[in-house]
C-alpha cells in the first residue's frame, strides 16, 4: 500500500480505510492508498501551520534552491513516475511523459521567480510620512486536483505556493493519487522541511471538505469541474479564503476559408483527442466556414479513423481508455441525447469490440455533425472523445456561436487574415486564445477562465500574486 506524506511522516489513514487504485485499461488493480479521514486532514493542516514561520522566514533563494533540488531528483524518476501515471490514469504514456516534463518546467519556473518577487515604495502626500508595499505569503495553502493532469495541476499549485514562502497540502483527486504520492516524497526528499508540503488521500466529500471548512487554511486553489468549483467557492466563503477556481471548459475552435487546412486539421484532432479527449482546454466545438466545410469534414473523418485506439502503454497508440467507467457513460449519455435530436455520428459513436477492449474504459473517437445547439453535447462539458462540429456563414455568426455557452475557458481561431484574428482576439469570450495553434497552455502565459470557467489564474508571474497578501505601511520618519 502506498502511503501519504504528513508532516513529513509516512502514514496510513486513522480510519485504517484502504482504496484501491484501477487501471483503466485493464479493470486491475494498481495499488492501494490510505482512506483519510478529515481528522487525517487536520493533522496535515496542523503540521502545515507549525511549519509556517520557518519556511516563509527562509530566504527566498534558498526556498528555490531546494525546489530545483527537487527537480532534479524527479528527473531521475521521470520514467518510472510515468508509467505510474498512465497506469493510474490512462492516457498513453508518451504523453505521461509530456506531463512530467511540463510538471518540473512549472516548478523550474516558480523557483526562479521566488527571488524576483518585490513590493514596492509609495510617495505619500505629508513630509516625513514613508510609505511601502510589502508582499508576504498568505499562510496554509490546500490544492485540490482532479485527475485528468494530475501532475502539472499539482504542480502549478505546489510551484507558487512554496517559491512564495507557503505551505500546502494537496488532495489529488481520489482515483489519481499514486504518481502525486511519488512527487511529493522526491521533493521532500530533496529537503523541503516537514510539514511544509504534506498530500493527503482521500475522498473530496471528507478530506476536500476540511481543507474548504478548516479556519486555519487561508488559500483554496481548486482544479476541476464547474458544479464542484461553485461548492468550493461557498464553503471556502464562510471562512473568507482566498480561492482560484480552474472549471470546466467548452472551447470552440473556428476555421475560416482562408485557413492552413492541413494544420487545422490536425490542431482538431489532437486538441479534441489528446488525453482521450479530457483535458479542460480540449476543443469541444468545431466551427467550419461554410465554403471549406465539406472538404475539413471529410479530411478530419480520414484523419480521425488513422488514430491508433488501445493500450496506452503500447507505443502505438494514440488514444487509450477513458479515465473511469462514469466517465464513459457520461459521454454515451450525451451522445445518446444529441442523436435523439437529429445529429449524424459520422465516425465513432460507440465502444470499440474485440477482447482486448473489453475489461478497460475505451471509447471510439468520435465525430458528429447535424447537432441542435440545445442539445447536452453542446450545452455541457464534454468530457471525453466526442466532436460536434457546426457550418458558420462568416466570422460573425462563428464568434456568435462561440460565445454561446456558460463556459469561458479557451477558443482559437484559424485564419491568414490579420483582421479575422484581431477580431477574435477581442470578441471572444474566453480566458485564453489561440490564433493558428493548438489548445495549449504555457508556464509563462496566465492561464484561465471567464464566465462559469473560473476565477483567478495559473500560470506566470501573475499567478505568484494569488499566494501573496499585500500589506501596506506607513512610517513617520
Ligand atoms: P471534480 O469532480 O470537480 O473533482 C476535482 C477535485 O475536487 C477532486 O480532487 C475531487 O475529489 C475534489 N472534490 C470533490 N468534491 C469535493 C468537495 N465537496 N470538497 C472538496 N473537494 C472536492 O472534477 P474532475 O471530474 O476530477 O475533473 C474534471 C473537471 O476538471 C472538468 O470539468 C475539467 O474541465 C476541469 N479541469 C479544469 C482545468 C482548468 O485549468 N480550468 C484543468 C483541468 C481540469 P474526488 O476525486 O475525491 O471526488
Ligand atoms: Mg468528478
Amino acid at each position: 500500500m502506498a502511503k501519504m506524506c504528513i508532516g513529513g511522516e509516512w502514514v496510513g489513514s486513522t480510519t485504517a480505510k484502504e482504496r484501491a487504485i484501477i487501471n483503466p485499461a485493464n479493470g486491475e488493480v494498481v495499488d492501494t492508498v490510505p482512506e483519510a479521514s478529515a481528522e487525517d486532514m487536520r493533522a496535515a493542516i496542523d503540521a502545515a501551520q507549525a511549519a509556517l514561520p520557518a519556511w516563509s522566514a527562509t530566504p527566498a533563494e534558498r526556498r528555490a534552491h531546494l525546489l530545483l533540488k527537487g527537480v532534479e531528483l524527479l528527473e531521475q524518476h521521470k520514467q518510472e513516475i510515468a508509467c505510474v501515471l498512465t497506469r493510474e490514469q490512462g492516457k498513453p504514456l508518451a504523453e505521461s511523459l509530456r506531463e512530467f516534463e511540463h510538471f518540473l518546467h512549472g516548478l523550474t519556473f516558480y523557483a526562479g521567480l521566488a527571488s524576483k518577487i518585490r513590493g514596492a515604495q509609495v510617495a505619500l502626500p505629508q513630509d516625513g510620512m514613508f510609505g511601502m508595499v510589502v508582499k508576504q505569503p498568505v499562510g496554509v495553502c490546500g490544492a485540490i486536483v482532479p485527475w485528468n493532469f494530475p501532475l502539472t495541476l499539482m504542480g502549478t499549485k505546489v510551484g507558487p505556493a512554496l517559491a512564495a514562502g507557503n505551505t500546502i497540502i494537496v488532495k489529488p483527486a481520489a482515483t489519481t493519487p499514486l504518481a502525486t504520492i511519488q512527487c511529493i516524497g522526491l521533493l521532500n526528499q530533496a529537503g523541503i522541511p516537514n510539514g511544509v508540503l504534506s498530500v493527503v488521500t482521500g475522498q473530496g466529500s471528507t478530506v476536500g471538505e476540511e481543507l474548504l471548512e478548516n479556519p486555519k487554511v487561508r488559500r483554496i486553489a481548486f482544479t476541476g469541474s464547474t458544479p464542484v468549483g461553485k461548492h468550493v467557492m461557498e464553503v471556502a466563503g464562510r471562512t473568507l479564503k482566498r480561492v482560484t477556481l480552474e472549471l470546466g471548459g467548452s472551447d470552440p475552435m473556428i476555421v475560416c476559408d482562408d485557413a492552413d487546412i492541413k494544420k487545422a486539421l490536425t490542431g482538431a484532432s489532437v486538441g479534441r483527442f489528446y488525453n482521450c479527449g479530457q483535458a479542460c482546454l480540449a476543443i469541444k466545438r468545431l466551427y467550419l466556414f461554410d465554403s471549406i466545410a465539406d472538404a475539413f469534414i471529410q479530411q478530419l473523418v480520414e484523419k480521425v479513423q488513422r488514430l491508433t485506439v488501445g493500450d496506452p502503454m503500447d507505443e502505438q497508440t494514440r488514444v487509450g481508455p477513458m479515465h473511469t467507467k462514469e466517465q464513459r457513460q457520461e459521454i454515451e449519455e450525451q451522445l445518446e441525447s444529441a442523436v435523439k435530436q437529429g445529429a449524424k455520428v459520422l465516425i465513432g459513436g460507440k465502444r470499440p469490440e474485440g477482447e482486448k477492449f473489453a475489461k478497460g474504459n475505451y471509447f471510439l473517437p468520435t465525430l458528429v455533425t447535424e447537432v441542435d445547439p440545445s442539445t447536452r453535447l453542446v450545452r455541457e462539458e464534454v468530457f471525453g472523445p466526442a466532436l460536434p462540429i457546426f457550418r458558420v456563414k462568416d466570422l460573425d455568426e462563428a464568434i456568435e456561436q462561440a460565445n454561446a455557452s456558460i463556459f469561458g475557458l479557451g477558443a482559437s481561431i484559424w485564419t491568414r487574415d490579420l483582421a479575422k484574428s484581431t477580431r477574435a482576439v477581442k470578441d471572444l469570450q474566453a480566458g485564453n486564445v489561440w490564433v493558428n495553434s493548438l489548445h495549449i497552455g504555457y508556464d509563462e502565459l496566465p492561464f484561465g477562465g471567464v464566465k462559469q470557467s473560473g476565477i483567478g489564474r495559473e500560470h506566470g508571474p501573475e499567478a505568484l500574486e494569488h499566494y501573496l497578501e499585500l500589506k501596506g505601511v506607513v512610517m513617520a520618519t
